[in-house]
């Protein structure tokens, strides 16, 4: 996509704003506490807007998913334990890199699975909520789009969050 000198606070937070409404829609009772960590010294990133917002949209929704998943299994089982789903947005800028991460308290990724998401096609989703193609698009514009990195780290059961780093030049 174009590239422009962009402000990635804005754009994660207009995103993250899509996602939630989008979901709100499918789904008004859903609740989700969102906290977003912005970094105020943040300068304008040359970017592919459109793509990291794609990227962003595909984090959050999975984020959103999870978090959904998890308070419908809390809510069949017996352990009636407070679940408060959350997901967090941060941006840190340091001398090299933009870090961009997005953090959720949902149900994890298994350990046995966590090699392949970024497959094409990879999917743990029903037909027709998922297609399996979100991950591997976003490595894509992350590494051969903007030479950055994508890492996730997840426990089952307790949770994701994903990091991504954009070089700045
Ligand atoms: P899709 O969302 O269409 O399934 P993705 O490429 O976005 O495709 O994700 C692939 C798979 O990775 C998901 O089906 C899910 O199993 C796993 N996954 C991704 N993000 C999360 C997350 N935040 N929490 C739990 N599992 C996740
Ligand atoms: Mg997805």
């Amino acid at each position: 996509g174009e590239r422009r000198p962009t402000n990635l606070n804005e754009l994660a937070e207009e995103y993250l704003k899509l996602a939630y409404h989008g979901i709100r829609a499918q789904d008004p009772d859903f609740q989700v506490q969102l906290c977003t960590q912005f970094d105020d010294k943040l300068q304008l990133v040359t970017v592919a807007p459109q793509d990291i917002g794609r990227v962003l949209l595909n984090l959050y929704n999975n984020a959103f998913y999870a978090v959904r998943q998890k308070q419908q299994q809390q809510d069949n089982g017996r352990d009636s334990a407070v679940y408060q789903p959350q997901v967090t947005v941060s941006i840190r800028a340091d001398q090299d890199a933009i870090a961009l991460y997005v953090k959720d308290n949902g149900t994890g990724i298994p350990s046995t699975i966590v090699d392949k998401i970024y497959q094409p096609f990879f999917t743990t989703k029903p037909t027709g909520q998922g297609t399996g193609l979100g991950l591997s698009l976003s490595y894509d514009i992350i590494t051969r789009g903007h030479g950055g990195d994508m890492r996730v780290e997840s426990c089952e059961g307790e949770g994701t969050e994903f990091v991504i780093h954009i070089p700045l030049n």
